[in-house]
């Protein structure tokens, strides 16, 4: 058997304390963590200590929002590479999803514990009728369909149910009746508004941007039915509706409280939009761009060719770049807000199914989006301990404690003074397996953007 691992006098971040903590010692016992002691740990012939002294050690990262079918394997040990042990796949054909997570658990390929809920269930009017999406969307055409749809995806063993943009407060209601609390169920909504896939008992939302927007907006900024997300208008209207929201007002007061009182999980994914905070200027430069999958990169260039754009558009959002800066800034104040009022932040991403920013990076850029709106150490929370609520696996993952997963990052400088040291990330363990995220990075088939004067 294997020795059991002694991980020496480090700086603590467990996932769940409001502080860090010295001088701890924690023990690792094949995929597991063991003990956790405030000295230097158990020594002798059968361990095998290892001093990590000035280091920081915290739970894995968890990206509850990705959709890991869309991308070539290689891409996801970039997950790895940057800390993401665990990811929920919110949206992907049924039988390549629970294909990937058996190959990602068995270990024939290298990236994150993956959760699914097999297809996104959208109402009649499909959200995507064709393109890249069309395959991951299935609809639930009636009430009466909804237990027969419920049931086939839980029989396949589902981790949890997405419900989409389209579908229709009765519906909803029949969706969320039929799976009875088997499994968590999140919405990326839109048909129903926010308030009422709440009172439904909807236990997550998705998108800060979208799904609480129609209670949010000023009463007349509303989408209705017809809204596509794919009309160059959702932006245009969205972005507008979010500058003149009031968010003291009771629209958005009377959704907070409720989501506080029912500790509904709000994925943020504030990073969509990435591209506004920081410029498009700025994003080119960016040297993370090289980690862009093959596959988003494909994807982005054929919309270039349609529009007739250059370069910029293997990260270009498809409006103006800049345009949704000042809603960020309000999501973020939306964000701050729920969080004082006792809500559950949890920070996904939507990566893979967007190309920029690429896999794992992602949540980089969602942590430090939500440092500036609740601070360090509760972005860290909303990537570790919370988004292992929002699974339902608070006892196994996100936190680091006897009987947890030995899902363990350690880092050069401490992320909960600055999340951006998450960057200093220097090993990864993943059910106690070790892997070095400098030689991951090195081996993975970067894009050559030698036209920008970096190296591949
Ligand atoms: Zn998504």
């Amino acid at each position: 058997m294997a020795k059991d691992i002694i991980l020496s006098n480090v700086r603590l971040i467990d996932g769940i304390a409001d502080q860090a903590r010295d001088g701890v010692s924690i023990t690792i016992s094949g995929d597991r963590i063991k003990a956790i002691s405030n000295d230097a740990g158990p020594s002798g012939p059968d361990v095998e200590v290892i001093d990590l002294s000035g280091k920081t050690v915290m739970p894995g990262l968890i990206d509850t929002h990705v959709h890991a079918t869309l991308v070539d394997d290689i891409d996801l040990s970039l997950f790895i590479a940057t800390g993401v042990t665990t990811a929920r796949d919110l949206g992907g054909k049924l039988d390549k999803v629970l294909t990937l997570r058996e190959r990602l658990n068995k270990g024939e390929v290298l990236g994150p514990r993956l959760f699914v809920c097999g297809p996104l269930l959208d109402g009649n009017q499909k959200s995507f009728p064709t393109g890249t999406f069309a395959e991951i969307l299935e609809t639930v055409p009636s009430v009466e369909a909804a237990p027969g749809k419920i049931n086939q995806l839980l029989d396949a063993g589902v981790d949890g149910i997405k419900l989409y943009f389209a579908m229709t407060p009765d519906v909803m209601g029949a969706c969320i009746g039929a799976i009875d609390k088997r499994v968590p169920v999140t919405g990326h909504i839109g048909a129903t508004t926010a308030l009422e896939a709440v009172t439904l008992g909807i236990e997550g939302l998705e998108h800060m941007w979208i799904s609480p927007y129609n209670n949010i907006c000023p009463a007349e900024m509303r989408f209705g039915p017809d809204m596509s997300m794919m009309s160059s208008k959702f932006p245009k209207v969205t972005f507008k509706g979010w500058e003149e929201a009031d968010l003291e007002g009771p629209g958005a007061q009377q959704l907070f409280d409720l989501m506080a009182e029912k500790q509904v999980k709000m994925g943020t994914t504030l990073d969509l939009l990435w591209v506004d905070n920081i410029g498009l200027e700025e994003a080119l430069k960016d040297t993370d761009r090289i980690y862009i999958p093959r596959t988003g990169l494909e994807h982005q260039r054929a919309l270039a060719r349609i529009v007739k754009a250059g370069e910029e558009w293997d990260i270009h959002t498809g409006y103006p770049p800049g345009n949704g800066k000042k809603a960020l800034e309000k999501q973020k104040e939306a964000v701050r807000m729920l969080h004082n009022k006792g809500g559950v932040i949890v920070g996904g991403t939507d990566c893979c199914g967007i190309a920029y920013p690429p896999p794992g990076f992602a949540l980089w850029r969602e942590a430090e989006l939500l440092a500036d709106a609740i601070g360090d150490m509760a972005a860290l929370k909303a990537i570790t301990a919370s988004a292992a609520s929002a699974l339902r696996k608070e006892d196994e993952l996100g936190s680091i404690a006897p009987g947890r997963y030995a899902d363990i990052l350690v880092l050069g400088k401490d992320p909960s003074r600055n999340v951006r040291n998450l960057r200093s990330l220097e090993r990864v363990y993943r059910g106690g397996v070790e892997y070095d995220p400098t030689a991951l990075l090195a081996a993975y088939p970067a894009r050559d953007f030698d036209h920008l004067g970096m190296a591949s």
